[in-house]
């Protein structure tokens, strides 16, 4: 905790210092929102929860962006202009700052941003910050579904493996298998792979077919399928053969993860009777996909909608402005599409922000550039093809944790709707207390959602109606992060 006013001093900015465009996200959206805004001639705060700027997509470790990563040349040249606009005063960058509310610019009053700065052994300090518009880019994260055994140590979502490799160089185990759907799980297979762990099985639940029917989103990326092709050799380099309509439906071990049940699919994802086979392994690696990170900007008022798979993300219209005024958005909070399609929306978010904050009012908006159609249509299209499908309940049996901070079992929640009467997720949450623990239901939301809609009988569109409502609803909480009492009191008095 800050002890004196001068330690203060020294981590605001001016207490009455009112920024043009305060950004938050230091990703691939955030840094290119930073540039579009100078480029409109804004005075820009970009604030990060990480050590270094990057996001998930272009997590860095101490070296920088190591070799795991694609695109690095567009990452390089936003961060080279990141660095000349904080030389020059253009941009104050403060990475290590954890965001725990935005409140929206109003009646002529600028938007306050409060965060907390955390640096290893230093105290925590608390920090707010004033701008006339506001950028959210705080981008996604990874999409978790419950089967036994998930909550083995050595179970890790696809995305927990490939930031403890990007950043740290560590490699989840020797003997991994990859599993989920999505191309992410092509990035993770062969990057552990590249580092020396075995994968003993690479996993895919959908079985590719759903991008036949979109050649045109594929080949107006020519970029992607070059990727593709670059991760397909290297699977067959490290021997590793994908296995389509297969998943891990089970994980078994005793002190930590060392077998899981690979099955074979049906369409609807159950498992084909007599399909189940045992895999040994030391770790699993499992990604459905991800959900964007919408805590700050539905706690700041920001509408949603359903995007693909029925998961809320943020209404904006094209200018990238919410339905909060002063507030935009962009990167995978307007719906997960990868690093370009966020940097594409991450510098005009930036303009427009910027124009609206310098008294140029709204920027004629041109119709989307054609690389912004096609990176749309190529993400319209991965979503298409790798859908989560309901037949991943029928892996669940009733000890199944489905709320691991709680430690709440399948049973618990069930018994919440047909014993004790709930008819929706949040009347079962607070029967069975799934939800409630650390995470507040990032992990397992979307779960308890499905679970208790299938339950209670819903039909597909219901189910879908309520997902986004029941995320959209755990998602506002006044307090996004964690943030002591002690610092709310000493955070500074508005000017
Ligand atoms: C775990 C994970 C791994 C991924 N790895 C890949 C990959 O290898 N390849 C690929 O193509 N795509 C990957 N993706 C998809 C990827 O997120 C993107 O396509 C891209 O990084 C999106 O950019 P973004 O700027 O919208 O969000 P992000 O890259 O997620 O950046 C968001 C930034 O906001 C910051 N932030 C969030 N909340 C706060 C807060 N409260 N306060 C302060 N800062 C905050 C985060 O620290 C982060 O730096 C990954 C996604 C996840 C969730």
């Amino acid at each position: 905790m800050p002890t004196s006013p001068s330690e203060y001093a020294a981590d605001q900015p001016q207490a009455d210092q009112v920024w043009d465009v305060a950004v938050v996200g230091a990703g691939p959206a955030g840094v290119a929102a930073a540039g579009g805004a100078v480029r409109r001639e804004g005075r820009v705060v970009v604030l990060d929860a990480e050590q270094r700027p990057g996001g998930q997509y272009w997590r860095q470790g101490p070296d920088g962006v190591g070799r795991h990563h694609h695109d690095r040349r567009v990452w390089q040249d936003e961060m080279s202009l990141l660095r000349d606009y904080v030389e020059t005063g253009l941009v104050d960058h403060r990475q290590s700052h954890r965001v725990w509310r935005v409140e929206p610019p109003r009646d002529g009053a600028p938007g306050v941003v409060h965060a907390v700065r955390s640096l290893p052994g230093g105290p925590d300090v608390a920090v707010t910050v004033r701008a006339r518009s506001i950028v959210l880019a705080s981008g996604a994260h990874d999409r978790v579904l419950p089967f036994p055994g998930w909550d083995l140590p050595g179970v890790v979502t696809a995305g927990a493996a490939q930031a403890l490799l990007k950043e740290h160089g560590v490699v989840v185990g020797s003997r991994v298998v990859v599993s989920g759907t999505g191309p992410f799980l092509l990035p993770v297979a062969t990057g552990l792979a590249a580092e020396g762990a075995r994968v003993v099985a690479l996993c895919e639940a959908s079985d590719g077919r759903g991008w036949l029917g979109r050649p045109r989103a594929l080949l107006g990326m020519p970029s992607k399928l070059l990727e593709g092709a670059g991760f397909a050799a290297a699977l067959a380099r490290h021997r590793v053969r994908p296995r389509l309509r297969t998943a891990v439906v089970a994980a078994h071990g005793t002190e930590r993860v060392e077998s899981v049940d690979v099955a074979r699919l049906a369409s609807d994802w159950s498992v084909v009777p007599g399909s189940v086979r045992r895999v040994e392994c030391d770790a699993l690696a499992v990604g459905w996909g991800f959900l964007p990170r919408l805590d700050l900007a539905v706690a700041a008022g920001c509408a949603t909608t359903p995007g693909p798979g029925g998961v809320p993300v943020l209404v904006v219209d094209d200018t990238f402005a919410t339905s909060v005024p002063g507030i935009w958005a962009a990167g995978e909070m307007t719906g997960v599409g990868g690093a370009l399609l966020a940097v594409e929306e991450g510098q005009a978010a930036g303009m427009h922000a910027a124009a609206a904050a310098t008294g140029e009012g709204r920027l004629v908006t041109a119709p989307a550039s054609k690389r912004l159609r096609r990176l749309r249509a190529f993400a319209a299209a991965m979503h298409a093809a790798h859908p989560v499908r309901d037949g991943w309940q029928t892996w669940l049996t009733d000890d199944t944790l489905v709320c691991r901070c709680e430690e709440v079992p399948v049973a618990a929640l069930t018994g919440a709707v047909d014993d004790l009467g709930a008819t929706d997720a949040r009347t079962a949450k607070l029967l069975s207390r799934c939800g409630m623990g650390w995470c507040q239901g990032r992990m397992c939301g979307e779960a308890v959602s499905r679970i208790v809609s299938a339950r209670t009988g819903c039909d597909a569109a219901s189910s879908a109606a309520r997902l986004c409502t029941d995320l959209a609803g755990t998602a506002n909480r006044p307090v996004a992060a964690p943030v002591t009492l002690g610092l709310l009191a000493a955070e500074p008095p508005s000017p």
